[in-house]
């Protein structure tokens, strides 16, 4: 036989607040509930009252403590109660508050502000039902709770990227009990947030409810929407109800989807600076979580800005390796492709070429008596006269010719599409347009031509030799012209 709760006019309670009116204003909603209750102002006066006799009821209101200052007083408190009931009174902005205190000592919660009758029937049931003061998970609650982690996990675990990182995430989430609506806010490069994904019943969305689907920050309800406000701010928020940020229009828009709860958990930075972003519940059902539940709920937040930290990562690498292909293939001097690139493209555009049953010609040139250019004007001098002699002949290319740095003062050109016949003429203009270009401190240089198309059954290496005997002919015929490649 379980003993009938004592009258109320024999139970005893203290109530902790820095602030006078917040003293008065717990003391005219709930004083009628206790027989005896005293009013503390400060960690230190609440103490030494505990030290006297433990209530049965401890309330501290955490308005205006500070976690980073205040955080193992108070818990101290907490864990001095060896089990009996503590209520935590936290402002709606701070529910990061929750798991750590909760941390000490079992507690209970509200979030606020609170109006006086909520409050004081909040009081009353506590001191009805002490035992049930801190909420605990039972075992489908503890299941429940697994199945989130494990599927934040896997979440992690399978994703190739941010977008399917997010989605995934939203939809763990969305399986949790209570959740009607999970959605993934995060910092864009620009610092503003954006929703990267949401999932819930048709027809909630964040877009409409916010009124914006991107720089969320600038929204109108910022200050009020728990996902924002966390990922603004970097804290846990919970709107238990939606009404408690004082935001009419908002409460309007969640209450009628349905939502009794709304929970914002930031998604923390690598390091100082603000959040990552936050996750964003909306909740159909009314309850306080647990202390098991808010820290699964911290470790999911932790375990995305993990994951989207790894998805970044993955990203970057794929930046630096293709900087790096670039880096490899091409000259550093010119720009254009390197020797090592141009065989490899030339391999491929004769491979397309006889697939697809279309010419293709390979030009060859070589600077004429660019050892004198050196001699005479300068290495330095010698590598400005190169860089022009590319830039002329890309200046004379289509899109879908190649300009390879085949040696030293050696240049090909790979021509797709192109015959014997157009290949002399894009050659004489290759010629021209650098014989015609000047080159600060050696006025000009020329060049020796080759051009050769691709035989039916030719490879490249033959093709090479070909168009190399070509400009060698060149060179003999006097140099700063066009030969045709013997078949
Ligand atoms: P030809 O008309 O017969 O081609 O005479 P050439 O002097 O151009 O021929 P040769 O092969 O004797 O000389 C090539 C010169 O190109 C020698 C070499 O120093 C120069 N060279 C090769 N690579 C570079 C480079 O990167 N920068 C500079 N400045 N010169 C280079
Ligand atoms: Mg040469
Ligand atoms: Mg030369």
């Amino acid at each position: 036989m379980s003993q009938p709760p004592e009258p109320s006019a024999r139970r005893t309670g203290i109530y902790l607040s820095p602030l006078a009116q917040r003293r008065a204003e717990f003391s005219g909603a709930c004083g009628a509930a206790f027989a005896s209750l005293h009013l503390a102002d400060s960690v230190d006066a609440a103490a030494s009252l505990l030290a006297q006799g433990q209530p049965d009821l401890l309330v501290l209101d955490l308005e205006r403590f500070e976690p980073s200052i205040d955080l193992a007083a108070l818990g101290a408190l907490v864990g001095a109660r060896a089990g009996a009931p503590t209520l935590l009174l936290c402002p709606f902005g701070g529910a990061g508050w929750l798991p750590a205190l909760m941390a000490f000592g079992p507690a209970g919660y509200a979030m606020t502000p609170l109006p006086p009758e909520e409050l004081g029937a909040t009081v009353a049931r506590r001191l009805a039902d002490p035992a049930r003061c801190a909420p605990a998970s039972d075992a489908d609650g503890l299941r429940g709770l697994l199945a989130l982690r494990a599927g934040a996990q896997a979440a992690l675990a399978g994703a190739e990227d941010s977008a399917r990182l997010v989605e995934d995430l939203c939809q763990v989430l969305c399986a949790w009990p209570g959740v009607l609506h999970a959605a993934v806010l995060r910092r864009q490069p620009d610092g503003d947030l954006q929703v990267e994904a949401q999932q819930g019943p048709r027809g909630l969305l964040l877009g409409a409810l916010l009124q914006r689907t991107d720089r969320l920050l600038q929204a109108p309800l910022r200050h009020a929407f728990p996902g924002l406000l966390a990922a603004a701010s970097g804290a846990t928020v919970l709107l238990d109800p939606p009404e408690q940020a004082g935001e009419p229009a908002l409460a309007a828009g969640l209450r009628a989807h349905g939502v009794e709860m709304a929970l914002g958990l930031p998604v923390p930075a690598d390091g100082p600076g603000p959040a990552r972003g936050a996750l964003s519940l909306l909740f159909d059902v009314r309850r306080e979580f647990s202390r098991d539940e808010l820290d699964t709920l911290r470790d999911v937040a932790a375990l995305a800005a993990l994951g989207l930290r790894m998805t970044e990562t993955a990203q970057e690498n794929e930046a630096l390796l293709a900087r790096l292909t670039v880096i490899s293939s091409t000259d550093a001097l010119t720009g254009v492709a390197n020797r090592r690139h141009g065989e490899e493209l030339l391999e491929k555009e004769i491979r397309r070429a006889r697939r697809y049953r279309v010419p293709l010609a390979l030009l060859s040139f070589d600077i004429d008596r660019f050892k004198v250019v050196n001699d005479t004007y300068g290495y330095p001098v010698g590598d400005v006269a190169l860089r022009i002699v590319a830039d002329c002949a890309r200046g004379v290319l289509r899109a879908s010719d190649i300009l390879v740095r085949s040696g030293g003062e050696e240049f090909q050109i790979v021509a797709p599409h192109t015959s014997a016949i157009d290949g002399l003429r894009m050659a004489e203009k290759v010629r021209q347009a650098i014989a015609l270009a000047e080159i600060p401190g050696c006025d000009h240089v020329t060049v020796s031509i080759g051009v050769a198309q691709l035989g039916e059954q030719e490879s490249a290496d033959s093709l090479t030799q070909r168009v190399d005997a070509a400009v060698a002919r060149a060179k003999r015929a006097g140099r700063n012209c066009v030969e045709l490649a013997m078949q």
